[in-house]
């Protein structure tokens, strides 16, 4: 049992600077990091971390070691692609005084997937295996149609929203997974029951994961409904909660836990997450996780 996971790979630049550097002018930062990132990078840590066989699918600059670092986490890194023409995908983020941030994103080699690549990775994959996406990668719904005519489960986090081509997309899921704004942009309302209501009846036999934020998370499939509250810890950082989240959600269901244990040890792995600043730093292995749930 596999997750093959299309998704994408960023390094974030984070300068501190006094402000926001203005048209034409040349800005010294006070400070500088660099952290391996984005939605699907995440997702597969995540995945790994809980102890899931995780395979990412995509492709980066050439030379650029973030498969190796994503290997170095667990993940495996055979479906990354070197990409000879494209830079890989990179945020420019600038964080001021106040804390406020201003981000150049520029998604590179993650918008230049190529569909032979993807189909040599799917190979050998089947009905036991999950395909998950993000909407940080090109080839989408291409991607989706080939892991159901090989009877793949597929799972999809429309992050950033695009509300076409999520619709689009509906019946060839089994799981939509959505944070709170994502569920109202797609349903246009905030109300979560009219939104679940909206969503099974444009798509009746798929399961939805809604996360909550500190509410938690509420699992949907037919009449079935499952409730996870949050873990009540003191938060210092969001970042990833919802990537983590879905990795660990994926990694318990695609090894044959019931939804309730999943969205239990997702909680627990979420809320670690929040008590830690950073992305991918931040996500628990599966050990930490057990200690908390314990
Ligand atoms: P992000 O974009 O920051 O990764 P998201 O918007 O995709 O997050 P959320 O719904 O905010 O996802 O959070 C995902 C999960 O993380 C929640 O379902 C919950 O289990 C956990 N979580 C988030 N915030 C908190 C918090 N303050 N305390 C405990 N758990 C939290």
């Amino acid at each position: 049992m596999s997750i093959y996971n299309l998704g994408s790979i960023n390094w974030d630049h984070c300068y501190r600077v006094s402000h926001f550097v203005r048209p034409g002018e040349t800005l010294m930062s006070s400070s500088y990091q660099l952290h391996l990132g984005g939605k699907g990078a995440n997702q597969s840590v995540a995945a790994a971390k809980a102890g899931a066989s995780i395979v990412h699918i995509g492709s980066v600059a050439q030379g650029d070691n973030a498969p190796q670092k994503l290997q170095s986490l667990g993940v495996t890194i055979t479906g990354i692609r070197e990409h000879a023409d494209e830079a890989t995908g990179h945020a420019l983020i600038q964080i001021d005084d106040q804390g406020e941030n201003a981000i150049i994103l520029h998604a590179g080699a993650n918008r230049a997937q190529n569909m032979q690549w993807v189909a040599e990775q799917l190979c050998e994959a089947g009905s036991q295996d999950w395909l998950l996406m993000q909407n940080e990668t090109n080839l989408i719904v291409e991607s989706a149609e080939l892991a159901k005519s090989k009877g793949m489960q597929v799972a999809f986090n429309p992050a950033p929203m695009d509300r076409e081509l999520t619709l689009r997309l509906l019946d060839k899921l089994d799981l939509l997974i959505v944070n709170q704004i994502e569920a109202q942009d797609l349903t246009g309302t905030d109300d979560l029951d009219a939104a679940i209501a909206q969503m099974q009846h444009m798509a009746p036999n798929l399961a939805l994961l809604i996360t909550l934020g500190s509410a938690g998370a509420c699992h949907c499939q037919g009449s079935q409904r499952h409730q996870v509250k949050a873990f009540k810890v003191d938060a210092v950082d969001t970042t990833a909660a919802g990537d983590t989240f879905i990795g660990y959600f994926l990694a318990n269901i695609s090894a044959g836990q019931p939804v309730s244990e999943a969205l239990r040890q997702a909680s627990a792995a979420a809320a670690i997450a929040v008590t830690r600043a950073g992305a991918i730093p931040s996500i628990p292995v599966q050990r930490e996780v057990a200690d908390f749930l314990a």
